[in-house]
């Protein structure tokens, strides 16, 4: 279509068999510089672990019936993103109850209670993952993750 679009030939091959190797590739980069930018927030921290971060969520569809989501946390100190939790309602299995292995579905309910699981699943595992506490929450209210996770007492009292 967006060849046909900008009046050019029809591409040569199909797109659909590099998105894996796409993906892999992008995963990789990602992980990396996610990781490379949470070392720089706790040395901007002046090498304290218990960093400040922004979190947010934003969703392919606007309203509350969107499938796909994803939480970002990012480092106040370092404004770079340092974890992303993407979630998807959306399930291509034909049979709902024993989902196939590549089924891409890992939320349920409405967008509000994924942006809850998203930010809690960052948090859950910001020490094993980042050695790092995210201790200073900055949101902008628009949901409920904040009491979620100030309420779950993820790194204690
Ligand atoms: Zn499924």
């Amino acid at each position: 279509m967006f060849c046909a679009l900008m009046n050019l030939p029809q591409p040569p091959t199909r797109f659909a068999s590099y998105n894996k190797i796409l993906l892999n590739a992008v995963k990789l980069v990602s992980e990396g510089t996610m990781q490379k930018a949470t070392l720089e927030a706790i040395l901007e921290n002046g090498s304290n672990d218990n960093i400040a971060v922004a979190v947010d969520g934003t969703w392919q569809k606007r309203g509350y019936s969107s499938l796909n989501g994803v939480v970002t946390v990012t480092s106040i100190d370092a404004g770079k993103v340092i974890e992303e939790e993407i979630l998807s309602k959306y399930c291509m299995c034909s049979n709902k109850v024993s989902h196939i292995k590549d089924c891409e579905r890992n939320s349920e309910g409405s967008s509000g209670s994924m942006a809850v699981e998203g930010a809690s699943r960052i948090f859950q595992r910001s020490l094993t993952l980042h050695d790092a506490r995210y201790v200073i929450y900055l949101g902008d209210g628009d949901s409920k993750s904040f009491a979620a996770i100030k309420k779950e007492n993820i790194y204690g009292d």
